[in-house]
């Protein structure tokens, strides 16, 4: 029952004049597609009565004039005038013939109009269908009291059969293309979009690297699926980076920043992912490695950076790092195991830089 809460509760935006694209092209199709039945229903009658009658002239003219004014009216003026045509046309063709052509199935199409206009408060949407029950019933009613004033004689009878089988078919299976297809396209983008913010909020926009919480992220999920697997942590801090920075400029501080990024990528070879944790500090994480094997990659991280030639326009320069590594010890929370790398990182600075210390 919760999708009937759901549905008496939902927001509806103010109503305006203004309708989405496919609603607006389904209202246009469908007031067509009723108005070319009216045309038809005008010739028909005239053969079936020998004469013009006025009513299919003023409903065909009246959803005529209902297509024009389809934008000023705005879509629950305008559904309520193209149900109001259904409705009159309906009370005088079955007070007329009778119910035996089908001509009351023409009621179907206004309430999916109804149901898929998010104009359309629960209420007026519960209102139209409770409307329609009432008017099909009370038709049918009428048509056993009071005897048809003519019959429909064949051919007539038969296109009016078929007419009035296609036609309202026709209408709901226009509707249903242009609502699914904008439902699924709507679904698409959120979708996409969904996954470009999420993938924007995980990243650190300087260097392209995940950010701290998507590195944690991936760590959470790897303890979960993984809980009896060890795995090393390790940080990376520039050594004198600030240096960096007043030497040379911001921007070359920028650079290295990228260069270095660059570098840990190229390095990775599946072995880590390494994020941005924050300034000059790199966060590594080395799943199903214990301390040794972790320490003999960063080994290789910290030779490669050593190597690394920088240059920033006219400026030659290298860099070193300082790494902290850590293992899990089947016990410990992630957090206390990012402190200890941290700790041994602070050693490592203390004791010269420029080293790995595992
Ligand atoms: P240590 O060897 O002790 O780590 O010395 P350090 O100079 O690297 O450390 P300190 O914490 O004194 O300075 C870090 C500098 O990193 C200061 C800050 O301006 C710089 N920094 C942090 N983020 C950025 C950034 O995004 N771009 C640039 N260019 N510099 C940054
Ligand atoms: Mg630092
Ligand atoms: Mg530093």
């Amino acid at each position: 029952m919760n999708f009937l809460h759901e549905f008496l509760h939902q927001e509806v935006p103010k109503s305006g004049k203004t309708m989405p694209a496919y609603y607006r092209r389904a209202l246009f199709i469908s007031e067509v597609i009723l108005a070319a039945y009216f045309l038809v229903s005008v010739v028909l009658l005239r053969f079936a009565a020998g004469q013009w009658l006025w009513l299919p002239a003023v409903v065909l003219a009246a959803t005529v004039a209902c297509l024009l004014c389809i934008d000023r009216l705005g879509p629950r003026l305008n559904l309520l005038l193209y149900a109001a045509i259904i409705w009159v046309w309906l009370a005088w063709f079955v007070h007329r013939y009778g119910w035996g052509v089908g001509s009351p199935n023409i009621l179907a199409p206004i309430l999916s109009l109804a149901f898929f206009n998010i104009y359309e408060p629960p209420l007026g949407k519960i209102g139209y269908f409770l409307a329609l029950v009432v008017f099909r019933v009370a038709l049918f009613a009428y048509t056993l009291r009071h005897p048809v004033l003519g019959t429909l004689e064949h051919p007539v009878n038969l296109i009016f059969q078929v007419v009035n089988s296609v036609v309202p078919l026709l209408i709901l299976a226009v509707n249903y293309v242009l609502f699914s297809s904008s439902i699924q396209a709507s679904e698409r983008l959120l979708t996409i979009n969904n996954q470009e913010l999420h993938k924007e909020a995980g990243t650190d926009p300087l260097t392209g690297l995940p950010n701290r919480r998507a590195l944690l992220d991936v760590i959470e999920v790897y303890r979960r699926n993984n809980p009896d697997e060890q795995f090393g942590i390790a940080i990376a801090d520039i050594d004198f980076f600030k240096k960096v920075n007043d030497t040379y400029g911001h921007n070359c501080g920028d650079y290295t920043l990228k260069e270095l990024s660059r570098l840990f990528l190229e390095q990775s070879a599946g072995k880590y992912t390494v994020c941005r944790w924050g300034g000059e500090e790199f966060c590594f994480f080395l799943p199903g490695l214990n301390l040794d094997q972790a320490g003999a990659v960063m080994q290789d991280v910290h030779a490669a950076v050593r190597k690394m030639p920088l240059r920033f326009g006219e400026i030659d320069y290298s860099i070193t790092i300082t790494i902290g590594v850590e293992e899990y010890d089947f016990r410990s929370t992630t957090e206390a195991i990012l402190d200890r790398a941290d700790r041994k990182l602070y050693m490592g600075k203390v004791h010269g830089r420029d080293q790995v210390v595992i």
